[in-house]
């Protein structure tokens, strides 16, 4: 690979190449390779000019847009890395994730930025498209890197209570993005960016795109509901999407429209249910739908499988190694298992992440040289490789858990909960009422004479920790089960009903839309929610199962809430009142503009 192998790098070839090409879009800003090139250049001036250079860190606070492209970019050209941040974090995470990635700027949006707090010295903010288009084309001072330096930290959880940053070298990006495996994208291909900045399978859904001369078309929701997701990839044409595990269920239940438009799906985060994938596939039969396998230390996709109807009848397989990604079955003296046996699945090759960020020891824990292969990271997950080399998933080998795609070590949460001084002992597991939908589970032992409330301990550790963190549902207990050696028995608590899920006292008579709202609050919860004052959050709701509502209600009254309206509103009255001001609304238009 020469130095030039570099994301930026191959844009600028683009822009050369096919200048007035699409590159990214999110509707109301349209750039082509030329804009987003100059874009670029403009903007790492400015950031040269700010002290940016390699080695920097720089964060990124911005909502989901063309500007956000171009700052990425505008960082890696001036030669620094990117740090991204979810403005849906409470801000004392923000704080402590700027400070070990060692954040001197952050670049993003003017209102995102003052909430965060940040110091305004330490912020850039950023125009529209991404760079004031009366800044001068001095490109002078843009470095410029190579693919053995840090492009990207990404946070995940760490079971010490501690988030760990990723390191996430430029080549692996590159191979990620010129060697989809068998993924198919060329200039006529559009990908939708619709995932969080934070979350792995942006940097597929931004730079696979770029790197290969096709086009981004942007979501402009923060959190895009269902039936935005579909409008979104009817009227940009997106022929390529990626989606959580939990998602596609989601989606493949109701049969949504989305997957008569794509070409291709790729799925990934969770074992891939053969049910959903075989209804899928049956009603579309078209869609090449792939599972795609991989943590976020190995660049979004370490194996991918195109998923045949008949893989459909048992547990879906991971596939075979993309590009330039190795998989290796070990045991536990780091020698490959009998064939056909399940082992740890190591990952090694061009794709691996260079580490942790400040954490030596837990690099050198997970990341080892191994005999006769080089460097190979240690998954945690347990596979078996098939006769003919395709991966099969076989669990984990530790407590690390999977909550709507959002990779959750239970140490970070019990951590943060053994910090509240009524709490003595707590325990975090994943409770699944059904295969499509998983609640993250406190069990906690309360501290001598105190009595811990869910809702006061919940609101508390939303203060500090992202809400995907944030357990869902709670149990009180005497004292955690033990296994017979001794340890907190985590079987025994993800299997246990809990107690506190009986029907909810009824106080009130509903009126008929909040009777609608709550049978499609209960359909989500399953658990019946019987009072107008029911909060959704409290309920044991998260924005997944908002999004069920939300498509459910628009089904039942043909009213659309917003996820933003739905979660800033959350009782089944304030619910009921948007709905109805809707109807009202819709009632009053003049016949034929209703729509
Ligand atoms: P991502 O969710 O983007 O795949 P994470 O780093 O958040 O990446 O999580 C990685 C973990 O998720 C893997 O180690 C594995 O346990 C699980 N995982 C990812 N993809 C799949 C899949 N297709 N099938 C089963 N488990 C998966």
């Amino acid at each position: 690979m020469s130095a030039a192998d570099t994301v930026p790098a191959l844009i600028a070839r683009h822009a050369e190449e096919r200048p007035q090409a699409l590159a990214v879009t999110d509707g109301t800003t349209v750039l082509t390779y030329r804009e987003l090139a100059d874009a670029t250049e403009r903007l790492a001036t400015v950031l040269t000019a700010r002290g940016i250079g390699p080695g920097s860190a720089v964060g990124l606070l911005c909502a989901r847009s063309t500007r956000l492209v171009v700052a990425q970019l505008a960082v890696w050209r001036a030669g620094g890395h990117v740090v991204p941040l979810d403005p849906a974090y409470p801000r004392p995470r923000i704080a402590e994730m700027t400070e070990d990635a060692g954040v001197r700027l952050t670049l993003g949006d003017k209102a995102l930025l003052a909430e965060a707090g940040l110091p305004e010295e330490q912020t850039l903010v950023l125009a529209e498209r991404g760079a004031d288009d009366d800044l001068e084309d001095v490109v002078a001072g843009a470095v410029g890197v190579g693919p053995a330096a840090t492009a990207l930290v990404l946070y995940t959880s760490g079971s010490t209570g501690r988030p760990k940053g990723v390191r996430i070298p430029h080549g692996a990006i590159v191979d990620l993005t010129t060697a989809p495996g068998g993924i198919t994208l060329g200039p006529r291909d559009r990908v939708l960016f619709h995932s969080t900045v934070t979350f792995d399978a942006s940097t597929f859904e931004l730079w696979a795109p770029l790197a290969r001369g096709a086009a981004v078309a942007v979501s402009p929701a923060d959190r895009p509901t269902a039936e935005e997701l579909a409008a979104d990839v009817e009227r940009f044409g997106v022929t390529t999407l990626v989606l959580t595990t939990a998602l596609f269920h989601h989606l493949a239940a109701r049969q949504s429209r989305i997957f008569g438009v794509l070409r291709t799906l790729i799925v990934g985060g969770e074992a891939l249910s053969p049910d959903h994938a075989g209804a899928v596939l049956r009603a579309f039969p078209w869609l090449e739908l792939v599972n795609g396998y991989g943590p976020t230390e190995g660049t979004t996709f370490t194996s991918l499988h195109r998923v045949d109807p008949a893989d459909c009848t048992g547990p879906i397989p991971i596939g075979r190694p993309a590009g330039g990604a190795r998989t290796l079955v070990l045991d536990e003296h780091l020698a490959p298992v009998r064939p056909g046996t399940v082992g740890e699945l190591w990952i090694a090759g061009a794709r691996i992440a260079d580490g942790y960020l400040n954490r030596p020891e837990l690099t050198a824990e997970r990341f080892r040289e191994v005999p006769g292969v080089g460097r190979a990271y240690r998954s945690g997950d347990l596979a078996l490789e098939r006769p003919d080399g395709v991966l099969e998933f076989h669990g984990r080998v530790d407590d690390q858990v999977k909550v709507r795609g959002f990779r959750i070590e239970p140490g970070e949460v019990e951590h943060a909960l053994l910090q509240f001084p009524e709490i003595a002992e707590a325990a975090v597991v994943v409770r699944r009422p059904g295969l499509a939908d998983a609640a993250l589970t406190a069990c906690v032992v309360p501290a001598e004479g105190t009595r811990p409330h869910a809702d006061t301990l919940r609101a508390r550790l939303a203060e500090r920790l992202p809400a995907h963190l944030v357990p869902t549902s709670w149990t009180v207990l005497a004292a955690l089960p033990l296994t017979t050696s001794g340890k907190v028995d985590r079987r025994a608590l993800a299997t246990d009903t809990d107690p506190d899920a009986g029907p909810a006292a009824r106080d009130a008579e509903l009126t008929p839309i909040q009777q609608a709202v709550a049978d499609a609050w209960s359909r989500a919860l399953g658990r019946p929610v019987t009072t107008p004052a029911a909060d959704f959050l409290a309920e044991g709701g998260h924005s997944l199962l908002a999004m069920w509502v939300v498509d459910d209600l628009r089904e039942d009254l043909g009213v659309e809430l917003s996820l933003a309206d739905f979660l800033g509103h959350p009782t089944v009255a304030a619910q009921a009142d948007l709905l109805e001001r809707s109807l009202r609304d819709a009632d009053a238009q003049p016949q034929g503009a209703a729509r």
